[in-house]
């Protein structure tokens, strides 16, 4: 049993202060206002605590990434970003061949088996070749039922989420197979008009991939997939806030029109994250690092971000005004409801001890997962 007390703690919409959060096991057993009831173990004085972070997209970090569909560099890219607070992720495949896909496929379900990534996101290969960001052009195709179902049976239920863009041959179709398999279609990398946006939700569609990222643009007489998924409550919108992806402004501006119940902070971070500048690779294509942004070699192509689900949240609150609690929503409640985790995203009894101490300036202290501290660790204990 630990004890955690003495600091603020974020529940639910409020922020508790004094609070204290008891842990047994794997598992939170208690979190109260006031006093910790009996002997505090680690005393947070002006620290904060909140539920670990979920990222529903990231490709990488650590100089260690998932779309090699190694194991061992897989889990050094968890670790990493373990150790920034995020204790829950959708390791994110990028566009590959087929083969490839299912070997890569086959090897991380093994680490979702070792509780190291709660599933897969395949972003991709039923792409836009319009919208393609940092995908390789020559691997897309349009979406075919037999190769959809192959992905998912290899899958074995580990493959939480897909992104398509569902104006391509196929693509409601698929879908429809996504859904009936219990993941989560998401629509990204999509040229769609308006229209076709709103077919892919009334198909089962429910998560805005990188929204307004690698999708057209709002126009106010083709208001395009930003407003069809915009305007439809059952989507949960990624969003990432690097400052760089997307002006701070709109990011707020989102948040505000939305709520942010259906925002969630996505890193999309590749394996440059915690590394520095550099020349990496992302699934077959060369991306050069520089000043902290990730462009494909030889172009201004955005590939990805070296952001941390730590740094995120701090921002979202610095520069986008969310309230603690709002931030929280974003980071953790929301993203853990949009893939169907049901066990984290918020620090209450019975859920798994996931959570994230946060000093005064609201940098990472120290992280637990599953009951255990992780990574570096600042907090003295
Ligand atoms: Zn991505």
């Amino acid at each position: 049993v630990t004890v955690i007390g003495g600091g603020r703690v974020v529940v639910g919409d409020e922020v508790w202060d004094p609070a204290w959060v008891r842990v047994e096991g794997d598992r939170v057993s208690g979190v109260g206002a006031g006093a910790a009831p009996g002997r505090v173990d680690v005393d947070l004085g002006d620290r904060l605590v909140v539920p670990g972070f979920v990222d529903m997209h990231v490709h990488g970090g650590g100089g260690a990434g998932f779309p090699t569909g190694n194991a061992d560099e897989a889990a050094r890219a968890v670790a990493f970003h373990r150790s920034h607070g995020t204790t829950t992720m959708l390791a994110s495949l990028v566009t590959a061949a087929s083969p490839d896909l299912e070997r890569h496929v086959r090897v991380l379900t093994d680490l979702v088996d070792d509780g190291l990534l709660a599933g897969l996101h395949l972003e991709g290969p039923w792409l836009s070749p319009v919208r393609r960001g940092a995908h390789d052009a020559a691997l897309l195709r349009a979406p075919d039922s037999a190769e959809v179902s192959r992905l998912l049976s290899v899958g074995r239920g580990c493959v939480r989420m897909i992104t398509l863009a569902p104006e391509l041959d196929g693509a409601r179709r698929a879908i429809g197979q996504i859904v009936d398999a219990g993941a989560v279609a998401a629509v990204g990398h999509t040229d769609a008009t308006y229209e076709l946006a709103r077919a892919a939700v009334d198909a089962g569609a429910t998560v805005a991939t990188h929204l307004f990222n690698a999708m057209r643009p709002l126009h106010h007489r083709e208001p395009g997939p930003v407003v069809a998924l915009g305007e439809r409550p059952e989507v949960t919108v990624e969003l990432i806030a690097d400052g760089l992806h997307v002006h701070p402004a709109l990011l707020r501006a989102v948040m505000v029109a939305l709520g942010h119940g259906r925002v969630a902070l996505v890193t999309d971070a590749m394996a440059a994250a915690g590394v520095g500048d550099g020349e990496y690779r992302l699934g077959g294509l060369e991306v050069r690092v520089r000043g902290g942004v990730a462009r494909l070699a030889g172009g201004d192509t955005i590939a990805g971000s070296t952001l941390t689900m730590g740094v995120a949240f701090r921002r979202a609150v610095r520069e986008c005004g969310a309230t603690l609690p709002e931030a929280v929503r974003m980071a953790s409640s929301t993203p853990a409801r949009a893939i169907g985790l049901t066990d984290v995203g918020e620090l209450s009894p019975g859920r798994r001890a996931d959570l994230v101490v946060l000093d005064a300036d609201l940098a990472v202290a120290a992280v637990m997962s599953a009951g255990a501290w992780v990574g570096p660790a600042s907090l003295d204990r």
